[in-house]
């Protein structure tokens, strides 16, 4: 654990101070520089060197800024934790003989000799974390160079129990509000001091995800029922085309059936009307070769011609 105090209410009225302790044990900060963060508009370095570093300085000269510029690096979120109505309010907002700048950077070097960093950033002497914030595009992190997530960098501070809600960093009064604190407040003291804030850290992310699956599952629950109704129109549809199917078969024999009894009907009809005509042509022809005997009728005695029986 290392420990942030700005604590003016107990310096001389106009001369106010901060402290910076570094403990055994714990990430060895060693460097924070500022550049264009609040009042800093100039690449600023503070040197945070082993046993106590005190920043003296009179009213409104930044040192408050320095220990914010300490919680924004590791991670802050909130504006109002930084005094500012916007994230962006970090930014230099220039004064009548300078003109505002457009991005804040603040970089904290940790001295990593004793490879005290946590898993995955513990691979070099130093490690240098950057988080840099540009007017309409936000923030940005790097560790060592490399990009990356706010997520990352909250997580290396905190499974290494520090980070921007880290107890370690006493803003003005907090001393005293630490005395009168609730229980929970001064136990989150106690648990960063056993080194177990990562842990709570990784509980909280997981109680999130946990969350955001219980959603999900809500989510799969809700479509399954509605692909179960959909499944259930979509059988009785089946059903209806297969009886469709069916029926129409039927249907097409019928009509089969139908045709070629009319074609057979038509057949014979055809069939017996050809007969009749070859009898007739038949007996048209014997009635004309018979012609020539008319008178020899003996029943007419007309000269008509005999009609078949
Ligand atoms: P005290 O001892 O009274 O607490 P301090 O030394 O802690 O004072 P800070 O509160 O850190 O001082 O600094 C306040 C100064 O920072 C003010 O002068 C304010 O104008 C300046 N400041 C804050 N934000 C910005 C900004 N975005 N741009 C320029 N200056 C800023």
């Amino acid at each position: 654990m290392w420990l942030f105090v700005d604590s003016h209410p107990y310096a001389p009225s106009d001369l106010h101070s901060i402290g910076i302790r570094r403990l055994t044990g714990a990430l060895q900060f060693s460097k924070l520089k500022l550049n264009g963060f609040k009042s800093f508009v100039d690449p600023t370095d503070l040197v945070i060197a082993d046993g106590l570093t005190g920043v003296v300085g009179p009213n409104g000269c930044g040192k408050s800024n320095l220990l914010e510029a300490l919680r924004w690096v590791m991670g802050e979120t909130r504006a109002k934790a930084m005094r500012g109505g916007g994230m962006e309010d970090v930014i230099f907002a220039g004064t009548a003989s300078r003109p505002a700048r457009n991005f804040a950077e603040v970089v904290l070097t940790i001295d990593n000799t004793d490879r005290l960093a946590p898993p995955g950033f513990n691979d070099q002497d130093t490690l240098e974390i950057v988080r840099r914030i540009t007017r309409d595009a936000g923030s940005a992190y790097k560790a060592n160079g490399k990009d990356v997530r706010a997520k990352d960098v909250q997580m290396l501070f905190a499974d290494a129990s520090t980070g921007a809600h880290s107890p370690a960093l006493v803003r003005q009064g907090q001393i005293s509000e630490l005395i009168n604190a609730k229980p929970k407040n001064r136990r989150r003291v106690l648990e960063e001091a056993a080194g177990i804030s990562g842990l709570y850290q990784r509980r909280h992310e997981a109680e999130l995800k946990l969350k955001g699956t219980e959603a999900n599952l809500a989510r799969v629950e809700d479509v399954i029922e509605q692909l179960a109704s959909q499944l259930a129109q979509l059988a009785r549809q089946a059903r209806q085309a297969a009886r469709y199917r069916t029926i129409g078969d039927d249907l097409r024999k019928a009509e089969g059936l139908l045709l070629y009894r009319r074609w057979k009907e038509a057949d014979e009809a055809q069939a017996k009307t050809q007969a009749e005509l070859t009898d007739r042509t038949k007996l048209a022809a014997q009635a004309e070769g018979g012609g020539t005997n008319l008178d020899q009728n003996p029943r007419s005695g007309r000269g008509e011609i005999a009609t078949p029986a």
